[in-house]
């Protein structure tokens, strides 16, 4: 059958879709990986720098921010820009880069385009090299944000946030941390990122295993040899090595031990979706002609045209934007031009079926063991999981020392001292790499490693046992001169996620710039202003994920019911990110800022 063939058989499609999800369906849901603590917490280690000795700190700044990641880096960046100076951010990680710190796996690059996954390119005269660029090109892109805009001046690194707590006499937020600070600040910013703590798959025996091991967000180069820029990781050339997970992260790390490991064992539970990838060079010549503004066009651009909005040209063109043309051409070839939410559902699920037959085909054209790939076709919505895209990693099932063992849904049955057992087989192994994820769905302060406490001993944990409540995914009642940046109770647009954390950062920096203006001393919002927003946006009921007939996995709490905590948690703005955008930006450019309230002596 091809993609375009009109007779596809949708019911057996269907039915095999249900079929392979509920195989996968287990009662301990989320519950089934472990927390990295104890005896695992060496998995959390930074292996790339050592946590320099100095003294504790006990002075004070203006805006303190938690977290080097984009989201530290942008509302930073946006600060400056405003003119605010005294900003310090404080990161575990032993420099800037969150996320790419960390993940500096072979093979490591982003899966967004980088001229609008990268924030901050006209503003740093930076030009990605290629149109999906590496990870240490990544990394170094938040170093020269970092310089650019002097964040490193004041940045407190390799230091953990242990707890954070309002002063109210003082009107200062106290932060404590694991090297025995003791910092003040007027205000605080918290961006911790959505998949910041990694896991741990909770399979039996996992603590018996005597050879080597390490999650890929803490990759041991030590131990491989090579480098995160794709160097040949020469120690591996004599070694049985497996890998268990098959997600974004395993699919592009794959290739490189392929071509590194004596022997490559892949450990699959769900096979992932793997679109055309087609990467290129970036022509100099062509990004000398872009104009002033370019990059703010182009963020616009994808935004609409992947959340199904109408655009003159397509500036991206990628597999995101591929997926919501899709559905928009098919809605626009309708002969009645019905444009109802039922028009597009059937549109999307057509596109989609369209689509899932093409990436299933694409297994077949190059894998050429019959058995792996059936094996590694996808049988579940492409937006069921994250959909990955890569021209290597299905190739490398061809090299006759990478072996994919496919446990037909069930995971790793057991690790034992020597290896991983599957089906009653045990596979000896030198080393096991866990590209099992990072945790969603546990809560705040576990994830963040601290909590905060606001107004009159209220912790955020408390505050948000029901889940998430804000204004704009930012301001919690409680919690005055606090700011929280991410993707959720804001625009969620989850495929281009620094575009979210671009907006939030300049939201901050003029309500900030506002406030020092005024000579506030606080700037807060009442609890009637945050129920209204949280209610405007249940009202809408735009979540992230949360389909319980998809493949199980982080996007819908493993298959599990989802609690109202939870989906209140991951809301978006009812009418979308687009809507969003431009919402904001009215707000914020109207001078009023709507809800916040500026304490200023009388
Ligand atoms: P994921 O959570 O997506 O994948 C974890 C993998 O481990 C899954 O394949 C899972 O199987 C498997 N697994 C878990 N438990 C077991 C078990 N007991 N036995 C066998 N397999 C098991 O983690 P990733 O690190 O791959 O990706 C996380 C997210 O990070 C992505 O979704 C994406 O958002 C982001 N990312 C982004 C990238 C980019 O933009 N360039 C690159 C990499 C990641 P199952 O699917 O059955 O649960």
């Amino acid at each position: 059958m091809t993609a375009t063939e009109p007779n596809i058989d949708r019911e057996a499609m269907h039915a095999r879709y249900a079929a392979e999800r509920d195989k996968r369906l287990r009662a301990d849901g989320n519950e089934q990986y472990l927390d990295i603590v104890g005896h695992f917490a060496h998995y959390l280690d930074d292996p790339y720098v050592e946590a320099p000795a100095r003294e504790p700190l006990s002075d004070e700044v203006l805006f303190a921010f938690v977290g080097g990641g984009f989201a530290g880096l942008l509302t930073g960046a946006k600060l400056k820009q405003a003119g605010i100076d005294d900003v310090r951010i404080i990161e575990k990680a032993g420099d800037f880069g969150g996320t790419w710190y960390w993940n500096r796996y072979p093979g490591a690059q982003c899966d967004t385009a980088a001229f609008i996954y990268l924030p901050l390119l006209e503003e740093t005269g930076h030009m990605p090299t290629e149109k999906y660029t590496k990870a240490p090109e990544i990394l170094d892109h938040c170093r020269r944000i970092g310089t650019h805009f002097a964040l490193y001046d004041n940045a407190v690194l390799s230091t953990e946030v242990t707890e954070i707590e309002w002063d109210e006499a003082a009107e200062r937020w106290i932060i404590r941390t694991n090297r025995g600070d003791e910092m003040r600040a007027k205000y605080v910013g918290i961006g911790t990122g959505p998949l910041h703590r990694p896991k741990l798959p909770g399979i039996p025996g996992i603590s018996d295993f005597a050879g080597h091991s390490f999650h890929t967000s803490r990759w041991d180069y030590d131990y491989t040899g090579g480098s995160p820029n794709g160097e040949l990781m020469d120690r591996l050339g004599d070694k049985r090595v497996g890998i268990i997970g098959t997600g974004a992260t395993s699919v592009q790390c794959v290739p490189h031990l392929s071509r590194a490991c004596g022997e490559l064992f892949v450990f699959q539970r769900t096979p992932s979706s793997i679109d055309i990838r087609n990467n290129h060079a970036i022509d100099p010549e062509w990004f000398a002609t872009l104009e002033p503004g370019w990059q703010e066009k182009w963020l616009m651009n994808f935004t609409i045209l992947q959340t199904g909005g109408f655009a003159d040209e397509d500036l991206v063109m990628d597999g995101w934007t591929d997926i919501s043309q899709r559905i928009r051409d098919r809605v626009l070839a309708n002969p009645d031009q019905e444009f109802t939410p039922e028009a597009f559902l059937r549109a999307y699920h057509e596109s989609d079926d369209e689509k899932m037959l093409e990436i299933r085909a694409r297994v077949d054209e190059i894998v050429r063991d019959e058995t792996t790939a059936a094996a590694l076709k996808p049988w579940y919505r492409q937006l069921c999981k994250r959909p990955c895209f890569h021209d290597e990693y299905l190739q490398a099932y061809n090299s006759p020392t990478t072996h994919l063992v496919d446990t037909d849904g069930k995971g790793v049955e057991r690790i034992t001292e020597n290896g991983v057992v599957v089906a009653g087989e045990e596979y000896e192994l030198d080393c096991i790499i866990y590209a099992s994820g990072f945790e969603v769905g546990t809560p705040f302060e576990r994830r963040s490693g601290f909590d905060m406490v606001g107004q009159g001993g209220l912790r955020l944990s408390e505050k948000w046992a029901d889940g998430m409540r804000s204004l704009h995914g930012i301001h919690v009642n409680g919690f005055p001169n606090a700011f929280v940046v991410g993707p959720t109770q804001a625009a969620n647009l989850i495929s281009n996620v620094p575009h979210n954390l671009t907006e939030a950062g300049e939201t901050i920096a003029m309500i900030i710039a506002r406030a020092e203006e005024l000579g506030a001393r606080r700037v807060e919002v009442s609890e009637a202003v945050e129920t209204a927003w949280v209610e405007r946006l249940e009202a809408g009921g735009r979540t992230f994920g949360g389909d319980p007939s998809c493949t199980p996995g982080y996007y819908n709490n493993e298959g599990g019911e989802i609690a109202d905590s939870s989906r209140r948690s991951s809301l978006g703005f009812p009418e979308g990110p687009v809507a969003y955008f431009a919402y904001i930006d009215a707000w914020r450019d109207s001078g009023e800022f709507e809800g916040v309230d500026f304490i200023c002596d009388s």
